[in-house]
């Protein structure tokens, strides 16, 4: 018998949050995204610069002189509405769903399986976007940090991707690249991140090589994207905003800004595409608000189970540095589930465990294979009693992340390889 470690993914809850995300954007108040008249739904965030009116310019235009066809239009779906200067005033959203680093260590395949209706996936790796082509996806694949290389762009080519552009070294291999069919792409502007993108100064020049590429039929549709360093926190994205606003003001093309703290907490600022991540795993990018408060279910769960337990003596210790001593005897649960496995190593005594359905604590160092847990509120657990580490019986990813300093989604991308992982319906 292998070490009865596992993780289970559950396609249902995969689907069940994009749903969730797709119907808390459509319940935006008032503006929901998209449309003549819509405004790109960015009148809720107040004191942002250019508002509603430059806004509407972007929306306006977005019909786009250069994309006789957009990315799903190509591959036979219709066309998004949200794109289009006749876009019903209703018209969504649509979802990227973000799949990178092997969709947030839930697996690529499954993620597609549960993202089935999503409008595109959204990642970082060249290889894992033709996986997903081969595995059968039509739709629209975003490569977020576009190419690292000229090579790169022939698999752009073949297999239909969409990519970033960040640098002036994206424009110059664009230049120079040769594609059968025009490629779709997303100029990336720094708002105020300093992560990727062009600067404000630099960003309606690239646009214009851009657009010259177009005119060449190297492109299809340039569309405009920024990503919010503090959606998630008081500082908010009116700042982040109102500098893509004014940038873009009036230049054509779809709009992606949001990622998932940005899509739960400023819906009414959607525009074409957003971008979530996290909250499609049932995980949340807030400190202060849990994933369940907005209908979300967590998609992986860890499991183990006790394969050894202790009667600790009053002043006994548990595990490396003696860092946890008994103040009474007690009962102690040994998990084969350890840091090797992705579990935190800076989990500390208190952490909550899951043993036997009961609500406990781990106690001392968490080990490379191994971690104790208190077994005072589980007084019947034995070798083989079931362990839940996250994800399941009320124990949220998030819970456990907190408790170690970290979040939800360093713990979900860490889950190690040697740990199985079953498919759920
Ligand atoms: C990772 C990423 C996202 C998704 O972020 P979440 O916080 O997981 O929703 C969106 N956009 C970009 C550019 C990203 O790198």
């Amino acid at each position: 018998m292998p070490r009865p470690i596992y993780a289970t993914v559950s396609r249902s809850a995969l689907a069940h949050n994009l749903a969730t995300v797709r119907q808390h954007l459509a319940s935006a108040p008032g503006e929901a995204a998209g449309g003549a008249g819509g405004a790109g739904g960015v009148g809720g965030v107040g004191g942002v610069a250019g508002g509603a009116a430059g806004s509407e310019a972007l929306r306006a235009d977005a019909s786009g002189a250069f994309h006789p066809s957009s990315p799903s239009s190509r591959f036979g779906e219709a066309a998004p509405a949200a794109t289009t200067a006749s876009a019903p005033a209703s018209a969504p959203p649509r979802i990227w769903a973000v799949i990178k680093a092997n969709a947030y260590g839930h697996g690529i395949e499954r993620a597609m399986a549960g993202f089935s209706n999503a409008d595109g996936l959204a990642m970082l790796d060249l290889a894992e976007a033709v996986r997903c082509r081969e595995a059968g996806w039509v739709g629209p694949i975003l490569l977020l940090e576009g190419v690292f290389e000229p090579a790169d762009l022939d698999i752009v080519g073949r297999y239909h991707l969409t990519i970033a552009v960040t640098t002036d070294e994206h424009l110059d291999m664009i230049e120079h690249a040769r594609f059968a069919r025009p490629v779709d792409v997303f100029l990336k502007l720094n708002s105020g991140m300093n992560r990727l993108g062009f600067v404000p100064a630099d960003y309606r020049d690239a646009f214009q090589r851009l657009s010259g590429f177009a005119q060449r039929g190297k492109i299809a549709t340039v569309g405009h994207m920024t990503h919010f360093s503090t959606a998630d926190g008081p500082d908010g994205i009116s700042e982040q905003l109102g500098v893509f606003r004014s940038v873009t003001h009036g230049l054509r093309g779809p709009i992606s800004l949001c990622n998932s703290a940005a899509s739960l907490r400023y819906p009414e600022v959607a525009a074409d595409w957003v971008r979530p991540g996290i909250a499609l795993y049932g995980s949340t990018p807030f400190d202060d608000r849990s994933a369940e408060s907005y209908g979300l279910k967590p998609a992986m769960a860890l499991r183990s189970a006790l394969i050894g337990t202790q009667d600790v003596p009053a002043g006994g210790s548990v595990g490396y540095g003696a860092a946890f001593r008994a103040p009474s005897p007690m009962r102690i649960g040994v998990v084969a589930c350890g840091y090797a496995d992705g579990y935190p190593r800076h989990a500390g005594t208190g952490t909550p465990v899951v043993v036997g359905g009961v609500r406990t604590r781990l106690v001392g160092r968490v080990s490379m294979d191994m971690l104790a847990v208190d077994l005072t509120p589980v007084p019947g657990a034995h070798v083989g009693t079931p362990v839940t580490l996250w994800g399941a019986e009320g124990l949220s990813v998030d819970e456990v992340a907190h408790a170690a300093g970290t979040i939800g989604y360093e713990l979900l991308c860490a889950v190690a390889p040697r740990v199985a992982v079953r498919s759920e319906a």
